[in-house]
């Protein structure tokens, strides 16, 4: 049997695993192997909802033995070293892997773009682990402020701002959701009701870049009626404990300080020979192959991948959405490929956008249709579900044995 070597087990890495088995009922020759660090598939996308408290972090961990259990799918839990593309062979801390078909869909890792004390003075937002530690430091902010030994609270009190630096979508619906978990915390701490503070910030003229500017506008506007403070224009040229220093010599005070500014590909790819791009990505061509190794598949948050929607010369957005459908399409290229079926090229399309504007309210964008407040909210929820059931039950219901 061949062996296809899945390295990452996201959105993408997982996609391309369970369709592979899928389609081809398990008889497929490829011996399928994925590589993860973790034992769970992480629910990426929501992860500001338990660092807000929303839910808890086990609606967010799903554990592949449930996802793989019965498959022809091999799960080795390690974390992967370096990949060798010229002998094609990865080394990982369970030993060293060997590989006829390579498959890279490592996700991205905070980008600090070389702020002085940006990355040591911010909690950042990608793993659970960041979610947990965050949600923590917020409630011993404001236990701290309730002692009877500290400075009674001012009006706003720096002791309780929380600051979330770039506002993409994952720093807007952190700061949306800041905003439910602060009201249930001055519901316990009554005399903080009038100290803390929510910041949004970015160094760009607005707020949610991927979005049209009107519809940007929009979700500005009704986080600053939640009472959230959005500053935009305001670059970050360093940071110390607790303080935020902005180009043109203003300076911010805060008590947590939150990083979602921007993503990289880890090192790990660069260091293994590949040609990357700024971010550390590796340009593909519209089967999703590396242009330098045509047995290396890249897909996800580490491919950049040419967007002919695009007139200038864009790529495809790094979203779960599109890494999802990505890994779907190269399990279903493996199959074709075995059965002598020219495979297919890569065709981008987007089901829709959805903001959550806190637990109860989302703005989703889907062509022409816009829903904002509870059926906004209502829909974003069906697009959870809707993954859950992918990765779930699916495959098994195309692949019933
Ligand atoms: C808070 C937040 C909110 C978001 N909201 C949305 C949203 O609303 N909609 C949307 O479409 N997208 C959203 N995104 C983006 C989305 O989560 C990513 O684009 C998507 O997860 C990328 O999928 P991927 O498969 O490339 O990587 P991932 O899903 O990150 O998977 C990478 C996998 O590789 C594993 N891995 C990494 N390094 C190693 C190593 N060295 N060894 C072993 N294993 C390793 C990881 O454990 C992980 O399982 C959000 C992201 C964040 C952080």
């Amino acid at each position: 049997m061949k062996k296809l070597l899945i390295l990452g087990a996201g959105y993408a890495g997982l996609a391309v695993a369970q369709k592979l088995d899928a389609v081809s009922r398990g008889k497929s020759q490829w011996e399928i192997t994925l590589v993860d660090q973790r034992d769970y598939h992480l629910i990426q996308v929501r992860i500001h909802e338990v660092a807000a408290n929303s839910i808890p972090a086990e609606k967010v961990k799903i554990p592949f033995n449930e996802l793989l259990d019965g498959r022809n799918i091999k799960l080795v839990q390690a974390t992967i070293e370096k990949i060798d593309p010229n002998a094609k062979t990865v080394q990982t801390s369970a030993g060293l892997l060997q590989y006829d078909r390579l498959v890279i869909a490592l996700g991205s890792e905070t980008a600090y773009r070389d702020i002085p004390g940006l990355q040591e003075h911010t909690y950042p937002m990608k793993s659970l682990q960041d979610a947990i530690t965050f949600r923590r430091a917020v409630i011993d902010a404001f236990k701290a402020a309730s002692n009877p030994d500290e400075a009674p609270l001012a009006t706003p009190d720096e002791r309780l701002t929380f600051v979330i630096g770039g506002a993409g979508l994952t720093g807007t619906e952190l700061a949306a959701e800041m905003v439910d978990f602060c009201s249930d915390l001055v519901k316990r701490i009554p005399m903080a009701r009038k100290a803390y503070r929510i910041v949004l910030l970015d160094g760009a003229d607005r707020i949610l870049p991927q979005l049209s500017r009107e519809y940007g506008d929009y979700v500005r506007g009704e986080l600053q009626y939640r009472g959230v403070s959005v500053l935009t224009k305001a670059f970050i040229e360093k940071v110390e404990p607790g303080k935020i220093y902005f180009k043109g010599g203003k300076m911010l005070k805060g008590k947590v300080l939150c990083w979602t500014g921007g993503v990289k590909a880890p090192t790990i790819l660069q260091e293994s020979g590949f040609e990357v791009t700024k971010d550390g990505r590796i340009e593909v061509d519209l089967f999703l192959r590396s242009k330098q190794y045509s047995e290396v598949y890249v897909v996800g948050d580490n491919a950049v991948i040419p967007d002919r929607r695009d007139g200038n010369g864009g790529s495809v957005p790094q979203t779960g959405q599109y890494a999802e459908r990505e890994g779907e399409l190269v399990g279903e290229n493996l199959w074709d490929e075995e059965r002598g079926i020219r495979p297919r090229l890569y065709i981008p399309f987007s089901l829709g956008t959805a903001i959550s504007l806190g637990r109860d309210e989302a703005l989703t964008i889907s062509g022409p249709i816009r829903l904002t407040g509870v059926p906004g909210r209502l829909a974003k929820n069906v697009s959870y579900d809707n993954y859950e059931w992918n990765i779930r039950w699916k495959p098994r219901l195309l692949n019933a044995r």
